[in-house]
């Protein structure tokens, strides 16, 4: 996947990432006005995988305080490069092995890829352990494709009534990948369906109504289904020069 339509220019320098940034928010105030939503109600996530600490500093100083990374050995390894820069904050969105949990316990602030009881318990022990706590949302896998992870719609009413057993965990919302597809109906499905599964379970936990979904390639869409995060890589950075594959198993970018 090395061309991507939805990518910017590879910037180089502090000004590439202003201009870069600029024309993301312009396309979120946009999609927010669209949609009738309130200016500013939706987050941009950047998502900063593959992008090494030396670059990320040009964007950090253009405006970019939040870091997404799919990986949490690189996310670790970045807070370690950048740790002279407190204000950043770190979400880890990618899948987790239950036993790098006490990673994402030390560093991050948040954790989009909840989709399991066991992780919960092994992040509530180690979160104890780092007296700290950590915002976290629950995937789920809207596109039915195999490949994905996070858990089906149907199981996640169950799941989230286990969480505040977990006290460490302060759940904020749910999160989606949509279908890989150009067709803009199925993307558009995928988006709504998490939309649903949020109202219902923000009967049983009225911490739960945050909506993260959309990236470069289809965050419009996602604004205009109620997204309240986009995470964003491509758009702002370039084009990455790892397949997709890399970061989901099974997909074949
Ligand atoms: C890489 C990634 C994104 C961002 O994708 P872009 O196409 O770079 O915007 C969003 N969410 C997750 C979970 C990712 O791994």
């Amino acid at each position: 996947m090395s061309e991507h339509p939805s990518a910017a220019a590879h910037a180089q320098t502090q000004a590439d990432f202003a201009a870069n940034l600029a024309s993301v928010r312009e396309r979120i105030a946009r999609a927010e006005a669209s949609a009738g939503r309130a200016p500013g109600s939706v987050r941009l996530l950047p998502v900063t995988k593959t992008v090494p600490s030396e670059r990320l500093r040009l964007a950090i100083a253009a405006g970019v305080d939040w870091l997404g990374e799919n990986k949490v050995q690189e996310a670790l390894q970045k807070s370690e490069e950048l740790a002279d820069l407190p204000q950043l904050k770190y979400s880890v969105i990618g899948h987790l092995q239950t036993n790098k949990s006490k990673y994402v316990a030390r560093f991050a602030h948040e954790f989009q890829a909840l989709d399991n009881l066991r992780q919960a318990e092994a992040l509530q022990r180690r979160l104890e352990l780092e007296d700290r706590t950590l915002d976290v949302f629950v995937q789920v896998n809207t596109s039915g494709e195999e490949s994905k992870f996070g858990m089906p719609p149907e199981a996640a009413p169950g799941f989230v009534k286990q969480l505040p057993a977990f006290d460490r965990l302060h759940v904020k919302g749910l999160m989606t990948l949509a279908i890989f597809s150009t067709d803009q109906v199925a993307v558009r499905r995928c988006f709504q369906k998490l939309r649903a599964v949020r109202d219902t379970v923000r009967e049983a936990d009225e911490r739960i109504a945050e909506l993260s979904m959309g990236m470069s390639g289809d965050f419009e869409l996602a604004i205009a289904e109620g997204a309240t995060v986009v995470r964003v890589g491509q758009g702002i950075f370039g084009a990455r020069a790892l397949p997709d594959s890399h970061y989901w198993p099974g997909f074949a970018g």
